[in-house]
């Protein structure tokens, strides 16, 4: 073998290992996508498992206090947003109808997508 021949397979081989790295790093980019998908989708499953306990097992944790603080820390946010959503509706001179959730003008006494009475 010439030295020609030597720098042909030298460049091969250096053209390969050039392609399997570049392999090597889609897979791992692959991977971290899997990765990064699979971990939220666990993150939405356990959002999901925890308003259905919420909603519909709250009892059954009134003895558990670390559950019944987190429930509390809901129930206070939810009050706030409750607040703040009455408050925009205020200012937008917009009254918010308590069975369909229209915004409805506040000079309104009927809903008009649903006709609930409006107003307190
Ligand atoms: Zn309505």
């Amino acid at each position: 073998m010439g030295i020609l021949d030597d720098v042909v397979i030298n460049a091969k081989s250096a053209a390969e290992a050039v392609g399997k790295k570049a392999g090597q790093l889609v897979d791992v980019s692959k991977l971290r996508i899997s990765v990064a998908e699979i971990n939220s989708e666990i993150s939405k499953r356990y959002q999901a498992l925890g308003q259905y306990v919420y909603e519909n097992a709250r009892d059954s944790l009134a003895e558990d206090a670390e559950a019944v603080g987190k429930m509390a820390e809901i129930d206070e946010l939810s009050a706030q947003l409750t607040a703040l959503v009455k408050e925009l509706g205020d200012k937008q001179n917009k009254v918010i109808c308590p069975v369909c959730g229209k915004h409805c003008s506040n000079t309104d006494h009927f809903c008009s997508v649903c006709g609930a009475k409006l107003g307190e």
